[in-house]
């Protein structure tokens, strides 16, 4: 679930300054450092081009297996 940019990326540079985890490089913004990326999906949000995606089979495949769990609204707790 690593965010890749595709056509449209107009080499803003804005989803290098706001990735939260510095997975982004500037000097190659199409791809994210798997390693480091931790699939919070801010690039994608914050894209003025709507250029940042990720991949349509995996999206799929996750949003599958999660629809069980995520079928019913939970209340928000806290752990302290
Ligand atoms: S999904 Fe989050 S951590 Fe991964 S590249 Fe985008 S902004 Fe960075
Ligand atoms: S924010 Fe979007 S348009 Fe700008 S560099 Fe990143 S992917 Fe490209």
């Amino acid at each position: 679930m690593v965010p890749k940019a595709e056509d449209g990326c107009n080499q803003c540079g804005i989803c290098v300054k706001k990735c939260p985890a510095e997975a982004i490089s500037l000097n190659h913004v199409q791809e994210a450092d798997e390693k480091k990326c931790i699939s919070c999906m801010r690039c994608v949000v914050v894209c003025p081009a709507g250029a940042r995606k990720i991949n349509a089979a995996a999206a799929a495949a996750v949003a599958q297996k999660i629809e069980k769990a995520c079928s019913v609204r939970k209340r928000n707790e806290l752990y302290c």
